[in-house]
């Protein structure tokens, strides 16, 4: 959370003079807390999911194939998972990362459900590559919770990519899946 605090210039008209921004998590009933679950496999890259009924109706809520993942509402943020990582560095820019979507945000890199689409100009952005919260994330994540609604950064389709990004993630699948294979093999004489 302190990574989405600071001192941000949201440049909107209502705040043209940089702004210090704080986010604090509210006792209930304004907001409930979350949980974070710490799963010990790394098959799965870390995310935020709602529970399993709330998924159902999320596309048809939003249109985005985001939310059948994660139906996000300022009081279901949905439950955080993170891999057990062991670099403390890892586990910081992730956990900050996945805070973003807890705060509204969805994702900008080129994920599957993006298309393999990575939003222009979002390179140093904390929801494509867990770098650094910046002004136009923290306007994203006031609109959330003004509107009640997840906010999605711009995505297209190209078939060419669509194709070319799966086929690599299903290589990249399959390493990972022989490497557990691997580990799990070796202990035994
Ligand atoms: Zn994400």
């Amino acid at each position: 959370m302190e990574r989405w605090s600071g001192f941000f210039d949201l440049g909107t008209s209502d705040k043209p003079q940089p702004v210090t921004v704080r986010v604090v998590m509210n006792k209930q009933p304004v907001r409930k807390p979350f949980r974070i679950r710490v799963k010990p496999f790394f098959l799965i890259p870390a995310h935020v999911i709602s529970p399993f009924y709330r998924r159902i109706w999320g596309f048809f809520r939003s249109g985005q194939i985001e939310s059948m993942g994660l139906n996000w509402t300022p009081t279901q943020t949905g439950t955080m998972i993170i891999p057990a990582y062991t670099n403390p560095t890892v586990i910081k820019a992730v956990a900050a990362h996945e805070m973003g979507h807890i705060l509204g945000l969805g994702d900008a890199y080129g994920a599957f459900y993006r298309y393999y689409y990575a939003a222009p100009g979002t390179d140093a952005y904390m929801m494509h590559s867990n770098r650094q919260v910046q002004p136009q994330e923290i306007r994203m994540m006031i609109a959330a919770h003004k509107s009640g609604r997840m906010q999605y950064f711009p995505k297209s389709w190209q078939t060419g990519r669509f194709l070319t990004g799966l086929a690599q993630d299903i290589r990249q699948l399959c390493h990972q899946i022989r490497r557990l294979a691997g580990a799990r093999k070796k202990p035994r004489p």
